[in-house]
């Protein structure tokens, strides 16, 4: 089985989003979580919602972590109410390891709307 490379705080684009080394759209910030646009938009609304903290993929979120995945939930729902889409449907999905797609390797809600999306995804 292939074995995945943890990156480390220093090495991870988010976190460094977040620490404002590379430039980013911010949509909202606050102690807990970050948001900004997504570069590559699948949606006229592509917003990514991540949490301050590190983590990895969904399978690295522990105890500790809870509140802040609950709470990610939260401020999509904001977001979408701030965007307009909260009325026509949203989507707001993480991506965990290969299978998935996940490319950047700390954990992060998509939040997408504003046309109409297929189910299942490709
Ligand atoms: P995933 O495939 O679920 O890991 O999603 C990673 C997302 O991050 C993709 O939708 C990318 O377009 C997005 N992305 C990658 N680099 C950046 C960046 N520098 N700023 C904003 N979004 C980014
Ligand atoms: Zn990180």
């Amino acid at each position: 089985m292939e074995r995945l490379i943890y990156m480390t705080k220093t090495d991870c684009l988010f976190c460094r989003i977040i620490q404002g080394e590379i430039p980013s759209q911010k949509v909202y910030e606050d102690q807990l979580v970050y948001a900004f646009h997504d570069i590559h938009p699948q949606a006229p609304t592509h917003i990514l919602i991540i949490p301050k903290k590190h983590i990895a993929t969904n399978l690295d979120i522990t105890e500790t972590d809870k509140d802040v995945i609950g709470y990610m939930f939260l401020v999509a729902n904001k977001l979408a109410k701030q965007e307009k889409i909260d009325s026509s449907g949203f989507r707001a999905v993480m991506n965990c390891n290969r299978d998935a797609g996940q490319a950047v390797y700390h954990i992060h809600l998509h939040l997408l709307g504003g046309r109409k999306m297929s189910w299942p995804p490709g």
